[in-house]
């Protein structure tokens, strides 16, 4: 690990030396980020962020540098730190810290003291705008940093369960500043969470485990965006797919799209891979594992470490036993085993890269101008939950198909007038 190393600049990543294959693979997650460039590029003439202090906290992958490039390129001062303990990219972070002159606080792998050391560091650069990914460090702000809210424009907030949390914190009347909903933008959930979660869940764990998904029979608790995309993709190659929910459009959705559902207890026994992506507590729970086959594996694609009730897996096991990386296996006394992925967390990110590019590039895309309207906006928003304006939401559609080479129709005079009239019926 190198600690304050670079020239003037503080850090705490794994290694510097890996900066040249950090930069190899940053080079290569730009050619899919054709709209984040662009955003890029005006950000540079036009310095929207100068004398602004950014935190972001997302993981540390190639996508993330391409946002950190285009904040600094900006004009902005900013520092990134890990929004989760495994998912950082070491050789990125080194990276932007010798290649960008960006001061990154990730190591993979880093405990939880250390995680929740990095989101204090954070807080120390007294951010004006932060950019979150699950609302740790604005959380963390709200209950111990009281005196810097006075700092704040405002945060952009990257995930489903951060927009649960910002949500309570207003309810709560704690949150005093704006949030720039960017999960709920349509070029971010239809996409990242669908598509993105969808390949990357299944690549984390096919990259953990080498198992074959035809013919397996998988779980998926949860029907939301990640849910689908997750319960599609395994569907597509070859798992025999039983979805958990406990939404009743969402039940009922799966089950017209062709999906058995049941309840947990009663799929327990039948699945040999079991995914959970519902963003709640304990989905997986003592009672299912013990009716589980054995050997079955379990892991999770939601926000944090606990869908699955790792805690209780561990008290029961008389052995937990590595056998593969990120994948422990778990003996109970019965004799049977639970093999368990990524140590319960977002399994995408632990065992593989995360999301592909090219739907990042719209998610980072949203972030960008997000951050960029909190300051065109600064002292005029109210404390809330904002969405990403309409306007901006479809632009980053119209460039993303664009880039992609793909043209649209326009509405003739004749169809604008008749979808804006009432007079022509049947
Ligand atoms: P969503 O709200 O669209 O879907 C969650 C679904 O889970 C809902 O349909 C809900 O009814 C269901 N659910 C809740 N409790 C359940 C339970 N006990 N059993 C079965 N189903 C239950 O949310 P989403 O956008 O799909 O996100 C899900 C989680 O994944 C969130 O925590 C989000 O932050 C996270 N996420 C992860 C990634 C990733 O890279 N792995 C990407 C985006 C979002
Ligand atoms: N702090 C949370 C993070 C939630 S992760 C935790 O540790 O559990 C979910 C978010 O990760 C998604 O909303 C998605 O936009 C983001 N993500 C997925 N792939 C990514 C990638 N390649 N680079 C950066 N962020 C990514």
């Amino acid at each position: 690990m190198t600690a304050t190393a670079a020239p003037q600049l503080k850090h705490e990543v794994k290694d510097l030396a890996l900066a040249p294959l950090g930069n190899q693979r940053i080079e290569w997650a730009g050619r899919e980020m054709p709209v984040l460039k662009q955003i890029r590029d005006r950000f540079a003439k036009e310095k929207p962020f100068e004398g602004i202090r950014i935190v972001a906290c997302c993981h540390v992958t190639t996508e993330t540098a391409h946002l950190a490039i285009a904040l600094k390129a900006g004009g902005a001062d900013s520092i990134l730190i890990a929004s989760n303990p495994l998912s950082t990219q070491d050789d990125v972070a080194a990276c932007l810290v010798a290649d960008y002159g960006i001061p990154v606080f990730a190591i993979k792998g880093e405990d939880s003291e250390t995680y929740n050391r990095h989101v204090q560091i954070a807080l120390d650069h007294r951010p004006n705008i932060i950019i979150d990914d699950g609302s740790d460090v604005v959380a963390t702000l709200v209950k111990e940093r009281k005196e810097q809210l006075s700092d704040i424009i405002g945060t952009t907030e990257e995930t489903t369960t951060g927009i649960v949390r910002l949500r309570a914190m207003l309810n709560d009347g704690v949150l005093s500043f704006p949030a720039m909903n960017v999960n709920d933008a349509d070029t971010k959930h239809f996409f990242d969470n669908r598509y993105g979660t969808g390949q990357s869940t299944l690549d984390g764990i096919i990259r953990a485990t080498n198992v074959l998904l035809a013919g397996k029979t998988t779980v998926v608790a949860g029907y939301g965006w990640c849910g689908k995309g997750t319960a599609m993709r395994a569907r597509g190659l070859g798992a025999n797919v039983i979805v958990t929910e406990i939404d009743p459009i969402k039940a009922i959705e799966a089950v017209m799209d062709g999906f058995r559902v049941m309840p947990m207890a009663e799929a327990a026994p039948l699945a040999d891979l079991f995914i959970t992506v519902t963003g709640n507590k304990h989905v997986i729970r003592p009672e299912h594992f013990e009716v589980m086959k054995d050997g079955a594996i379990v892991c999770n694609s939601g926000h944090f470490d606990i869908e699955i009730d790792l805690k209780s897996l561990g008290a029961k096991a008389s052995e937990v036993k590595d056998v593969r990386p990120f994948t422990q296996q778990y003996k109970l006394p019965s004799g049977k085993s639970v093999v368990v992925l990524g140590e319960g967390r977002l399994i995408n990110l632990a065992a593989a890269e995360g999301h592909p590019s090219a739907v990042m590039d719209m998610s980072f895309a949203n972030q960008a101008l997000g951050c960029e309207y909190l300051v065109k906006n600064t002292g005029k928003l109210e404390p809330g939950l904002y969405s990403i304006p309409a306007e901006v939401d479809k632009d980053i559609a119209r460039l993303k198909l664009q880039a992609m080479g793909i043209q649209i129709d326009t509405l003739t005079a004749e169809q604008v007038e008749y979808i804006n009239s009432w007079t022509s019926g049947t």
